[in-house]
């Protein structure tokens, strides 16, 4: 039987998934995508996106019915790096091109479904959720946006490496950000809330530049995310004895107890949030004289936090 090219054939776009072209294809052909995917001798009657999804089927009877060279298909199929501990391609489509869309109906482009991509490569469109959550918010902040992009380059640049050591930072750096903001874990790169996506891309744009200060910052703002990472790296207790110093030393330190005392009844409060009572103004008096007056802003605080522990634990009167 003589295997004759499709009749109609629309030129594949560049960087189009080969499901997207095929599904396309098919409804130019009048054809049911079943129904086209079973004639192409397709698995299961599938719309491939990987080499091992074309597994078994004919390559050159594909070739010549869709009249696509084998090194143009290749350059169709997603390719996931299997040495990389993080998924960062997304197993279906999650965002769109409006642009794009509507210059040509039903397209998906391969770069879409990146967990770093963010505006289109083709037409430089901002990409959108492909269900958008009604109630996420619209407004996001350009700060936002240029970290979050800072982010997104880091982890493609990482994935692109496919180095072993690229892999276990970006995996210990996802596992940190997950410990410290349970709201921020893996599937949020791929979220149909674009404010949580960006705000993901961001923590991992910290957790990488600035990995110690990113730490501090988090537990400043939720001092029992210190206690939820020691129970998570137990074996890392140097590192994060000297975190938890940092985040004491970051101005506008608050705890937890400090926004309790916030919310008790006006009697209840103290003299006023920025009065300091004089046991601590003796402890950092004391650390002064110990350290000197250069000594580092931590290194400082941490000396004042010993002498208040010391007096309060001996209940002597410092003053
Ligand atoms: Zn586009």
């Amino acid at each position: 039987m003589t295997i004759r090219p499709l009749p109609k054939r629309p030129a594949p776009l560049r960087d189009e998934l080969l499901s997207s072209w095929i599904a396309r294809l098919a409804v130019a052909n009048y054809c049911s995508v079943q129904e086209f995917c079973g004639y192409l001798g397709l698995a299961d009657e599938r719309l491939p996106e990987t080499r091992s999804e074309l597994q078994g089927v004919n390559l050159e009877r594909f070739g010549t019915i869709t009249r696509l060279s084998p090194r143009a298909m290749n350059s169709m199929l997603i390719r996931r790096c299997s040495r990389f501990p993080v998924e960062c391609i997304s197993r279906s489509d999650f965002q769109v091109c409006s642009t794009c869309t509507n210059e040509t109906p039903g397209v998906s482009l391969r770069h879409w479904r990146y967990a770093w991509s963010i505006a289109c490569k083709t037409c430089c469109t901002e990409l959108l959720p492909l269900r958008a959550d009604p109630n996420a918010g619209d407004l996001i902040s350009m700060g936002l946006r240029t970290r979050a992009s800072k982010g997104a380059e880091q982890l493609k640049q990482a994935y692109r490496q496919a180095s072993r050591h690229a892999g276990r930072r970006i995996d210990l750096t996802m596992q940190i950000i997950g410990f410290l903001s349970p709201e921020l874990r893996h599937p949020t790169l791929f979220s149909i809330d674009v404010r949580w996506r960006l705000m993901m891309l961001e923590a991992v744009h910290h957790g990488l530049s600035h990995p110690i200060l990113a730490l501090a910052h988090a537990v400043r703002k939720d001092p029992a995310a210190g206690t939820r990472l020691h129970n998570a790296f137990p074996y890392r207790r140097k590192l994060l004895a000297r975190v938890i110093r940092l985040a004491v030393s970051l101005p506008n330190y608050q705890s937890r107890e400090v926004e309790r005392k916030k919310d008790q009844p006006s009697a209840l409060k103290s003299a006023g949030p920025n009065v300091a009572s004089p046991e601590y103004l003796v402890a950092a008096k004391q650390a002064i004289s110990q350290l000197g007056e250069n000594a580092k802003r931590s290194d400082l605080l941490a000396c004042a936090e010993k002498f208040l522990e010391t007096a309060r634990l001996h209940s002597v009167d410092i003053s």
